[in-house]
């Protein structure tokens, strides 16, 4: 079997970054599971699908055929790799992830991504639905004000302008979308590890799963 090592937490708590370095330090591939979301939602959005349309928008989630290649990602050739990160499709997003079809759709997708030799995941219910056999899985968290003050830093670098207590609200919004839901909630796995990033760098934690990894 593959090894996998899940990331699951809350939006902005730094399960990417994390993820990201942890799978190039063991030299595994990286699920962002939540990049799928957003490109159903963005591809949805684009086909002019009613967000209420939950047939129409698991019949786009179906016929989803992204491409990864060097870091970008193409949806029918187009690079769609900043628009899926915008605020409105993030808003959209977690009101598209709510739908079981769209689940479904995806799910598969996610599974493929583990190959040799191991797969770190990112996401929301990486430990608890996509892949509960995951011999390591941790579940971040940081405060609603922290993860707020990193998205606006990410916007801001990137030179959108922003608004923290928008952010802050948009946050929250999304988190209690995502805990709610009856379908795969936002919670962690009963054998995840809890890590609060609220006071820790990114390194640190990046650590803290390694070592949790290799003891
Ligand atoms: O992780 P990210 O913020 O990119 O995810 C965007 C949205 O996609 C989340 O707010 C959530 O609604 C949804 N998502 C999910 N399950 C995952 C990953 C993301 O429902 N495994």
């Amino acid at each position: 079997t593959i090894p996998v090592i899940t990331l699951d937490g809350p939006a902005a708590s730094g399960k990417g970054t994390v993820a990201e370095l942890v799978a190039r330090e063991l030299g595994f591939h990286y699920l962002d599971s939540g990049a799928l979301y957003r490109i159903a939602t963005l591809a949805a959005l684009k086909a002019g699908v009613d967000p209420a349309d939950s047939e129409g928008l698991t019949a786009v989630a179906e016929k989803l055929s992204p491409v990864f290649e060097n870091g970008r990602i193409l949806l029918e050739g187009e690079d769609v790799t900043l628009a899926i990160r915008s605020e409105e499709v993030s808003r959209a997003t977690s009101k598209v992830a709510v739908v079981p079809g769209v689940r479904r759709a995806l799910f598969d997708l996610q599974r493929r991504a583990a190959r040799a030799p191991g797969l770190v995941a990112d996401g929301r219910d990486m430990g608890t639905v996509v892949f509960p056999e995951a011999p390591l899985k941790v579940f971040l968290t940081a405060s609603a004000r922290v993860r707020a003050e990193r998205r606006y830093k990410q916007l801001t670098a990137r030179g959108e302008t922003a608004d923290l207590d928008l952010l802050t609200k948009d946050l929250e919004e999304r988190d209690r979308r995502d805990r709610e839901r009856a379908e795969a909630p936002l919670k962690p796995a009963a054998d995840a590890r809890l890590l609060d990033t609220t006071e820790m760098g990114i390194e640190e934690a990046v650590k803290k799963v390694l070592d949790w990894w290799t003891t």
